[in-house]
């Protein structure tokens, strides 16, 4: 080997050792698996910095989600609400974007440039996400915002549309400005998830008006303080994407492939929430207990949400309740009695946490050979 090559070697080598060792990913990190023909990224769309009314520096933020194991973040500093701003004067509006793109850029986070617009009902809270540049969105008029987003191709969704601050019944009321804004094809996408709170009559208006299902953080503080430290994970966006890309994102975003989580909680269209679910659920081993007709089934759950489940087979468990919870990363053994011996079984079980609409919650089947 020459000497140039060992030293490459040798660099290679170093340079693997310092990634490693530059790793943030924490103790808690987040998983979920790829669907058929998508890979399934975990995203958090809405976040604040000190750069609008947050609490810390935007490299906090990327490594949080580097900690939570995120794939694509926005940190959408509100346009219209400055209270750190003369402590941290900062004419331009894309530097909280830029200092967290700095210091992602040694990682696999993906960082998108995004913007709150932040208006008093009816116009409310919108973030634009996938903007070329935060400045030229200033505006008196929300209207001219909307349009200056939308021509630098931003996919812009309504923020916490249930937030009682501005609809005191907690449930989303969709303003004529709103409805505008859909008509025209400005506004995409809608928070079904905002913070702690899932307003059902969003996802209602998410699936009327053909607007892409969001879950976000919102995170102003510590995600630390706020939600792994009481044992929750944040709300995230899982964006199922043709790959790991902005723009593979920003192209499932428009197309409506997510599905919004938080916890134990999942809120997603039948066809993309039903394909998850399936692969969230492994099944490890499947064999009849001797001399009986009772087949005994490992289930192993590769997802980071605790998934409850409601037996929907006509054949009764053993020794488990109809409804049970399969815990995060964890294995459970399902003894079902099918009362003859039979080859192939299909294992059929309503997703309690799960909801494709209001109230509706999907049934999974998996196809298990017995042997
Ligand atoms: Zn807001
Ligand atoms: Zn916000």
């Amino acid at each position: 080997m020459s000497r140039f090559l060992l030293f490459l070697l040798l660099m290679l080598v170093f340079l693997e050792s310092y990634a490693q060792s530059h790793s943030h990913q924490g103790m808690r990190a987040l998983h979920y698996p790829n669907i058929e023909g998508y890979v399934t990224l975990k995203t958090d769309l809405h976040q604040h910095s000190v750069f609008s009314d947050g609490e810390v520096w935007p490299s906090i933020r990327v490594m949080e989600a580097l900690r939570e194991n995120l794939d694509v973040i926005s940190l959408t500093e509100h346009l219209e609400y400055q209270p750190h701003k003369a402590d941290i004067p900062h004419p331009d509006r894309n530097r909280s974007y830029e200092l967290a793109l700095d210091e992602a850029k040694e990682h696999g986070l993906l960082i998108i440039n995004g913007s709150e617009i932040t208006r008093s009902e009816p116009i409310g809270h919108s973030n634009a996400v996938f903007i070329q540049d935060a400045n030229k969105l200033l505006n008196d008029k929300a209207e001219a915002t909307f349009r200056e987003a939308n021509e630098q191709g931003a996919f812009v969704f309504w923020n916490h549309p249930a937030w009682y601050d501005q609809s005191p019944s907690g449930n989303p009321i969709l303003s004529d400005f709103q409805k505008e804004r859909i008509e025209k094809g400005e506004l995409h996408g809608i928070e079904v998830i905002n913070t702690f709170d899932y307003a059902e009559e969003s996802l209602a208006l998410a699936l009327k008006h053909n607007l892409t299902i969001m879950g976000t953080s919102d995170i102003h503080g510590l995600i630390d303080w706020d939600y792994l430290e009481k044992g929750n994970h944040r709300p995230i966006t899982l964006v199922f994407a043709k790959e790991k890309t902005l723009e593979s994102t920003r192209e499932a975003l428009f197309a409506g492939r997510t599905v919004a989580v938080y916890n134990s909680l999942m809120v997603g269209r039948e066809v993309y929430l039903k394909p998850l679910l399936k692969a969230c659920v492994e099944i490890k081993s499947a064999h009849y207990i001797e001399d009986t007709q009772i087949a005994r089934v490992v289930l192993e759950n590769n997802s980071s949400s605790d998934l409850t489940f409601e037996n929907q087979m006509p054949y009764n468990f053993y020794s488990t309740p109809p409804v049970f919870t399969l815990r995060a990363g964890e294995s459970k053994t399902l003894n079902i009695k099918t009362l003859e011996e039979l080859d192939k079984l299909t294992l059929s079980l309503k997703a309690l946490g799960a909801y494709t609409a209001p109230r509706t919650q999907p049934v999974i089947d998996w196809e298990i050979t017995l042997r």
